[in-house]
Parts: structure tokens; sequence; C-alpha cells
């Protein structure tokens, strides 16, 4: 779900805003000042920015710049009932990515809204596919394997069975389907090579760390799951 930040003084208008896009999906947390704005924008991590220029404590255009300093992707739309050329330079320089004047559509802002998703999207996978489970983290583009920002090195068929799990995380992984989607091949009973692999893999992502991901389960094969106590 996407999560926004709208930073609106007028609570009618916040609210108003609010149900609108919340119609549309997304979950939205209101701020009436820009220094609650600003905290919350800072502490959270929220996917866009929405807010007012005119506001007590920060106006939004500081308030804009401030938290382009921590956050420098996040995506940001001002709200003003001010709508000359100069108001939108300004709000540009400041760093928003989009600007609307009151009063607007809810349907224009909810499409503005999306571009701007779409494009933050875009540029997050500019910076490489990261796969994400619990403090891992695995990055497709780099092959750059972090647990608990701590790279991990490892060997290209290591690095493709832990992608297989963390793609399939939470789900018994039998021998027989790992050897299919890792090794393109079939599972011949006679041999161990998915243990021994598992257990390098386990070496390397789990043996340093308190909460295991990798486990065995008798008779089945292996599962990807946070759990405290290793099996
Ligand atoms: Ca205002």
């Amino acid at each position: 779900m996407v999560q926004a930040l709208l930073i609106e003084d007028e609570q009618r208008i916040a609210e108003l805003i609010k149900k609108g896009l919340e119609e549309q999906g997304l979950s939205v947390t209101i701020a009436y000042d820009g220094a609650v704005g600003k905290k919350l924008a800072i502490g959270n991590d929220y996917d866009i920015i929405i807010t007012d220029i005119v506001l007590p404590k920060i106006n939004g255009i500081d308030l804009c710049k401030e938290i382009r300093l921590q956050r420098p992707t996040i995506p940001i739309i001002m709200l003003t009932a001010l709508g000359t050329t100069d108001d939108k330079v300004e709000g540009f320089d400041a760093g928003a990515d989009d600007y609307l004047v009151k009063p607007f559509d809810l349907r224009e802002l909810h499409a503005r809204i999306r571009a701007l998703l779409k494009r933050s999207q875009h540029n997050a996978n500019a910076h490489g596919f990261v796969i994400k489970y619990a403090d891992l983290q695995l990055n497709l583009d780099t092959k750059i394997v972090m647990r608990n920002g701590k790279e991990i090195s490892l060997t290209p068929k290591e690095l493709k069975l832990l992608e297989y799990m963390m793609q399939n995380p939470e789900r018994v992984l039998s021998r027989t389907e790992i050897a299919e989607k890792v090794w393109e091949t079939t599972f011949d009973t006679g041999t161990n090579f998915i243990d021994v692999y598992i257990n390098y893999l386990r070496k390397k992502i789990d043996r340093d760390f308190e909460v295991k991901l990798i486990h065995t389960k008798p008779g089945h094969g292996f599962i990807f799951k946070k759990m405290d106590n290793a099996n």
C-alpha cells in the first residue's frame, strides 16, 4: 500500500484529500503544521509527500528544502492557493517534483501521484533491483548481498540458490524443485549436492547471526524463513 504524508493546516481540506486518496487505496497520514510534517517525513519511510505552502511553524518551501536534505529521492507535490510562476519556480527550486494549484480536482492529484510514483519506482530500479527479507538484501544487478549492513561474498551458484529461496520465502522447497529451478537439472537421490550448497549458504548467511533464515524440513526439503532458533 502506498504510504502518503499530507501536510496541510486547513483541517477540512486535509480530511477531504485524505478521504479521496484513501478511496484510491492510499494510506494517508496528516500533519497540521510544518514542524510535525518535518518530523514525520524524516522519521518515517513514506512513498510520497504532499505539502501545502502556507503552513504554521515551517512553511512548505523551507520544509521541502529540509526534507530534501534527509530524503533526496522522495517524491514531493506542493499544493497551494498561490499560483504565479514565481511561486512555482520557488517550489521547484526547493526540491518539489510537482505543483498543484488550489482548488484542484482530487482525480488530478491522484493522477500526479501515480505519475511521480511510477517515476520514483523507475529510478529505484535504475539503482539496482533489490530483494529484501528480514535484514538480508540481495541486489540482482550488482550481485551484492548484505545482511544487517555487512557485505557477504557468495559464489555464483550460492547466489542463484539464495535468489531462488528469497523469491520463494516461507514455503517448503523440495530438493527436486531446487534442482530444477536453480541447477536446471533433475534431482538424483544418489547425490547430496543441494545439501552441500545449502550448508555453504548457511555458513555465510546464518552462522554469524542469531536469527536464522535457512532451515531444513526433514523429509521435505528446505524453507527460507525468519526464525529465532536454529533447528
Ligand atoms: Ca495553508
